[in-house]
């Protein structure tokens, strides 16, 4: 009788030929960053038709979200099976075929709260890349403290009213749909009126105004609702009581923050520091060896920690503090990583558009997107370590 360790060789086989015949070579070794990715809609447009063909073949297996049921656009895999999947596809240095709030945030949510025709009719969506979402918590007075939040969503019998305004929404500009937190009973303590509804961000009454940073790039939005009628069936879990969905859906935007890193594509900072310095050169440079080796141990270490993650979340007992702890690691880790690619590339580095210049300005912005790094250190001091609040 075949074992289960059998079984999964026989799939990475399987996977590895298929692979092999359906990933374009142009669609490998590229650089990927949030520019260059596709991330589906209404409007979206590929990068080439290499691509296209990539991403149509990966969506029709259902292998843009390999862990989904099947029968909401989903691989059907088991979490060793999609690890497998994930693993082959960096072997290759496959590119992403599809970036999206709507896989590393929503879809959990909906999966875990959403009713049976919000799953039928979102998830496919999602799977297929046909439309984009966008994340709509934070305000201009509710960041850190989220519950704070202020946009209001009026009971009116068969739709909601909704009025307010949303900030730092990731290219909400270019998005579909946004999935919002809004106050729907204002009398209650401040986490016990808020809602998670679903909004179509082409209904009238909702505007997104890009938001030019110094870079002149636009990848935020705020984003205004007046007086927009969002039907009730766009409810997700229970009136009230979507700090719930909000927090669960947090867990999961910290956990990709936490697995992806820039640092993990590319050349890494032992090999570029030997190519410019020389074995020589880095004998002569105790304080640069320090830093080097310092980032490879913490690299090394949330591998390790994603790996217990990973363990933890088949014998189905993760922590609930995993999702803070990888998130405030990786982006600590991969901020100081592009640092000090950055020093040691000095002037050649500083190539606007350039790889390494934009990873050094990209990567802190990560300790401050989900819950900033000081607010997951509060969530472990007070909840992990029961320490008193400051
Ligand atoms: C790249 C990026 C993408 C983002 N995308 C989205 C998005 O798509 N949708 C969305 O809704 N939001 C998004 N955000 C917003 C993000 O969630 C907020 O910026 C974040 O929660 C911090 O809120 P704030 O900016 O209001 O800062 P504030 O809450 O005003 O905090 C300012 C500073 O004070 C510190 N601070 C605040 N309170 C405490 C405390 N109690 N203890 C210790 N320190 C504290 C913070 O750590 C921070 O350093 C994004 C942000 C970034 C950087």
């Amino acid at each position: 009788m075949a074992s289960h360790d059998d079984d999964l060789s026989g799939f990475r086989e399987e996977v590895r030929q298929w692979l092999e015949q359906n990933c374009p070579p142009s669609a490998r070794n590229v650089p990927q960053n949030a520019d260059n990715s596709f991330w589906g809609g209404r409007n979206a447009v590929h990068g080439n038709e290499d691509r296209k063909l990539w991403f149509e073949r990966m969506a029709q297996r259902g292998w843009t979200v390999p862990s989904w049921p099947q029968r909401y656009g989903g691989g059907g895999l088991d979490a060793s099976q999609a690890r497998i999947l994930a693993e082959e596809m960096r072997r290759i240095d496959a590119v992403n075929p599809l970036q999206s709030l709507g896989i590393m945030m929503l879809g959990p949510a909906l999966l875990e709260f959403g009713s049976e025709e919000q799953k039928l009719e979102h998830l496919p969506k999602i799977a297929r890349g046909e439309i984009r979402w966008a994340q709509g918590y934070s305000e201009p007075g509710a960041g850190s403290d989220l519950a704070s939040l202020q946009t209001r969503a009026e009971d009116c019998g068969d739709h909601f009213l909704v009025n307010g305004q949303k900030i730092w929404t990731t290219y909400g500009h270019k998005c579909d749909m946004i999935f919002t937190l809004v106050r729907t009973d204002p009398q209650a303590p401040k986490h016990q009126g808020i809602s998670f509804l679903l909004i179509d961000m082409a209904d009238p009454g909702v505007e997104a105004r890009p938001i030019r940073q110094l870079s002149g790039n636009e990848n935020f939005s705020e984003t205004f609702f007046t007086d927009v009628r969002v039907p009730k069936a766009n409810l997700v879990g229970v009136i009230n009581r979507g700090w719930d969905v909000a927090k669960y859906l947090l867990t999961f935007e910290r956990t990709t923050m936490g697995s992806s890193g820039s640092g993990a594509q590319g050349e890494g900072l032992d090999q570029a520091a030997l190519r410019l310095f020389g074995r020589e050169g880095l004998a002569r440079e105790p304080g640069l060896r320090q830093e080097i080796a310092e980032v490879l141990i913490g690299t090394w270490s949330a591998r390790i920690a994603g790996q217990r993650l990973f363990d933890q979340g088949k014998a189905g007992a993760i922590s609930p503090f995993s999702p803070s702890v990888l998130k405030l690691l990786a982006t600590e880790l991969d901020t100081r990583r592009t640092r000090a690619m950055m020093a040691l590339g000095g002037f050649d580095h500083l190539d606007p558009g350039g790889s390494a210049a934009y990873k050094w300005l990209d990567a802190p912005t990560n300790c401050i997107a989900g819950g900033s790094n000081e607010i997951q250190l509060n969530i472990l001091s007070k909840r992990a370590l029961g320490l008193p609040e400051a």
